[in-house]
């Protein structure tokens, strides 16, 4: 490709990802320049918050990749079976959701901490099988809605039903739509590859203590980005690290990596 056809390409990949968000299957384009997108926040090291805007830059790029074409889904407001579980989310959507309840709770702040301190009392020593089974609720939902939609991590996003019947009976088997669960985890590589870039490691905690450990501190989400384990007591979700698909999350990691600086990339989805 020469560089005017490049040029023309890289033109073609903004308009659909400003429209449309990112591409899924052979379109890895968008999401490369998504990833570019968030390397460029974390680059702006003056600015304090560039953790939790990176959650909001992956967020509404998911928001944009499902309304166009979103499938009817049975979730509305007040059912919350998916919120009575172990639930996971990465340092950037944590303090994403931080931020957040300190905006819209700035008159009531240590209140709102009290009450998510005396939840995730109740769930800090249980499994996440325990978790799961007892169905213990997560800190942030309150009478059956999530108190801090507007700013829930992308995986709260993208687990969405068709059919509220197998979440009523506690499946294995929820039937996400396949275009909400590949947005979910293409967008989530690209924040996982823009923070490999930056140096920081791929690791998901639950929720409910990683937003107690954020709110305690203010100055937390600048301290992470300083590199310091603020979230070393909590747990992890060994579902991420674990997965059996990491070695090909790490591959398309750096593959989106290569593509954000418009090298080569040595990528294909499902080879
Ligand atoms: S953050 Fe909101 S949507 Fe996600 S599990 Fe908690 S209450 Fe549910």
């Amino acid at each position: 490709m020469n560089r005017s056809d490049r040029r023309a390409a890289n033109k073609d990949t903004q308009t659909y990802y400003w429209r449309r968000g990112i591409g899924l299957n052979d379109n890895m384009m968008t999401l490369a320049f998504l990833t570019r997108r968030l390397i460029n926040i974390l680059d702006n090291k003056d600015n304090a918050f560039r953790a939790s805007d990176v959650a909001n830059e992956a967020q509404a790029a998911f928001e944009r990749t499902i309304s166009g074409d979103a499938p009817p889904i049975a979730c509305a407001k007040g059912c919350s079976y998916c919120c009575h579980t172990f639930v996971s989310a990465s340092p950037t959507d944590i303090f994403g959701v931080a931020r957040h309840i300190r905006d819209i709770h700035q008159a009531d702040f240590e209140a709102e901490l009290d009450r998510i301190c005396a939840s995730e009392d109740n769930t800090r020593n249980v499994s996440q099988d325990a978790r799961h089974d007892g169905r213990q609720p997560c800190a942030l939902l309150i009478d059956d809605s999530c108190s801090v939609y507007e700013a829930r991590p992308t995986g709260c996003r993208g687990w969405a039903s068709t059919d509220v019947i197998p979440c009523q009976n506690w499946a294995d088997d929820i039937p996400v739509p396949e275009l909400n669960r590949e947005s979910r985890g293409a967008i989530d590589h690209a924040v996982w590859a823009a923070l490999k870039h930056h140096g920081y490691s791929k690791i998901s905690y639950e929720i409910s203590q990683a937003i107690r450990v954020a709110l305690e501190d203010p100055d937390s989400e600048k301290r992470w980005l300083d590199g310091e384990d603020v979230f070393k007591d909590v747990r992890i979700d060994r579902s991420v690290t674990d997965n059996k698909l990491f070695v090909v999350g790490d591959q398309l990691m750096d593959a989106l990596i290569d593509g954000a600086f418009d090298r080569p990339m040595n990528f294909r989805v499902g080879a």
